[in-house]
Parts: C-alpha cells; sequence; structure tokens
C-alpha cells in the first residue's frame, strides 16, 4: 500500500513522499530543501529512501538532492533535457519509470521550462494497489491554474496542460505549490458565471484559514475549475477578449491572454 504526504517546504512549496508501507521504502518528488525530508528520514529511523524524481530543473525543486542522495543513495530521476544536479536516469517522452513498484510514464511538459516532465501512473499499475491513476504536475498543472512561462512558449504550455488534461478524470493531481486560492481567484475573474468555480473557492478559502492544504486535485476538478484547460469556453474567451481589448483568435491565444492577464492579477 502505498500512501502520499505532503512535505511542505520554504513558503508554499510541497515535497511528495511516497510511503510503501508493506516494505517502508520511500520516495520523494522535488525536493527543492533536504531539511523536512531528512528530518522524516530521522524520525522515521526504519525506512529508506529508494528514489528521488524532479519535475524540472528549478531550485525549489533539485535544492535537496545532492544531500539527500549523500545520505541515502537514492537513485535519481529527472528530465534529460535539463541539468539536474547527481541525476543517475535522465528521462524523455514515453520512458517508463519504476518507482516503490508503481510504474510511472513520462510525459514531456515544456512551458514552464523546456525540459519539463510529469510522472503519470495508470489505475493500477505496478504494485500500487489502491493508489488509482497519479499525476505528479510539478510547476505545469497546479490547481486551479498553471505555472508561469519561465522558458516556453504559450504554445508550448497550452499544448502541455492539454496533454495532462486528457488523462482520466480520476487522476490525482500533485502539483508542488499551494497557489490553489490565489488560482481560483483568478479563476473566478475569468470565469464568474462558473458554480464549480464558486463552489471550489470557498472549499479553498476554508482550508487556507485553518493552514490546509488544498491537494491533491483531480484531472476531473481541473476540467471543471481551471481556466487555463478552458480556453476553448465561450466565456473565458470573451473576457481574455476583454482582457487584450481585442479578439483571440485561437485556443492558444486565449491561453497566452490568460496567462498574461493572470501575472497581472
Ligand atoms: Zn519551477
Ligand atoms: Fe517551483
Amino acid at each position: 500500500m502505498i500512501q502520499i504526504e505532503a512535505l511542505p517546504a520554504f513558503s508554499d512549496n510541497y515535497i511528495w513522499l511516497l510511503q510503501d508501507t508493506a516494505t517502508q521504502r520511500c520516495a520523494v518528488v522535488d525536493p527543492g530543501d533536504a531539511r523536512p525530508v531528512l528530518d522524516w528520514l530521522d524520525a522515521h529511523p526504519q525506512w529508506q529512501l529508494t528514489d528521488i524524481l524532479i519535475t524540472h530543473h528549478h531550485q525549489d525543486h533539485v535544492g535537496g538532492v545532492e544531500a539527500l542522495k549523500a545520505r541515502s543513495g537514492a537513485k535519481v530521476s529527472g528530465p534529460a533535457n535539463e541539468t539536474i544536479p547527481a541525476r543517475d536516469v535522465a528521462l524523455r517522452d514515453g520512458d517508463a519509470v519504476t518507482c516503490l513498484g508503481i510504474a510511472f510514464e513520462v510525459i514531456e511538459v515544456p512551458g514552464h521550462t523546456l525540459g519539463h516532465i510529469a510522472f503519470h501512473s495508470a489505475e493500477g499499475s505496478g504494485g500500487a494497489e489502491g493508489t488509482g491513476p497519479l499525476l505528479f504536475s510539478g510547476d505545469t498543472l497546479f490547481a486551479g491554474g498553471c505555472g508561469r512561462l519561465f522558458e516556453g512558449t504559450p504554445e508550448q504550455m497550452h499544448h502541455s496542460l492539454q496533454r495532462l488534461a486528457v488523462l482520466p478524470e480520476a487522476t490525482r493531481v500533485y502539483c508542488a505549490h499551494e497557489y490553489t486560492l490565489s488560482n481560483l481567484r483568478f479563476a473566478n475573474a475569468a470565469e464568474p458565471d462558473n458554480a464549480h468555480v464558486l463552489e471550489r473557492l470557498a472549499e479553498v478559502e476554508k482550508l487556507r484559514a485553518e493552514q490546509r492544504i488544498t491537494l491533491p486535485s483531480s484531472i476531473g476538478l481541473e476540467r471543471l475549475t481551471n481556466p487555463f484547460l478552458r480556453t476553448t469556453e465561450t466565456s473565458v474567451k470573451q473576457k481574455a477578449d476583454e482582457w487584450t481589448k481585442a479578439a483571440n483568435p485561437s485556443s492558444i491565444a486565449v491561453f497566452a491572454a490568460l496567462r498574461a492577464w493572470k501575472n497581472a492579477f
């Protein structure tokens, strides 16, 4: 049985900790800081860290890799097209990675960075009984939003998000930051009449008021509430057109307008 827990890091990062309770082996995704993981390992001396999965090269995702590898000997798997410290396995689109018996498929999702990858596991794959489909989306797909375009184009990011949006609705989405509240405030501005957004915004406001986590999300919920996955909706296009003061002729143009608007929001 795999359990997934969030280790908070910095002001709003989550390091995802996957625990195989049968073997007491564990893995982490995007350890930007070694400290929270080392503290957890110190508190759980029977457990062995075997794998470190990396989505992209930003320091808040890789800063803890070398210290954790030195301490545990864990295998570091990350994107082939980026410079990742202490990387053992270089991953490309369509590659298979097995971690704690879970079979993941690598999906290249350029946009936030050019080599960004996501890790997707289909239902019941490998030994991950009962985990259901999973997605570790890094800084590409956030709950209610998406990452900034530091390296890629709107076209690349739009395409990357579309690839994630077609995963099964039940896929649980583990992204790397707690940005959900500000994302949903923007979603509400972009789509004021979307009842699903209003309902989710109320839930997330309550969770954050209690300083609770708003993740994981699901692909189904993102399709209903994330404006960056809803660029073909007429109402979203209208709001994007209002912001650009010109008609956006394509889904990519609507996406680019939304992203620029969110940057200024
Ligand atoms: Zn990043
Ligand atoms: Fe980040």
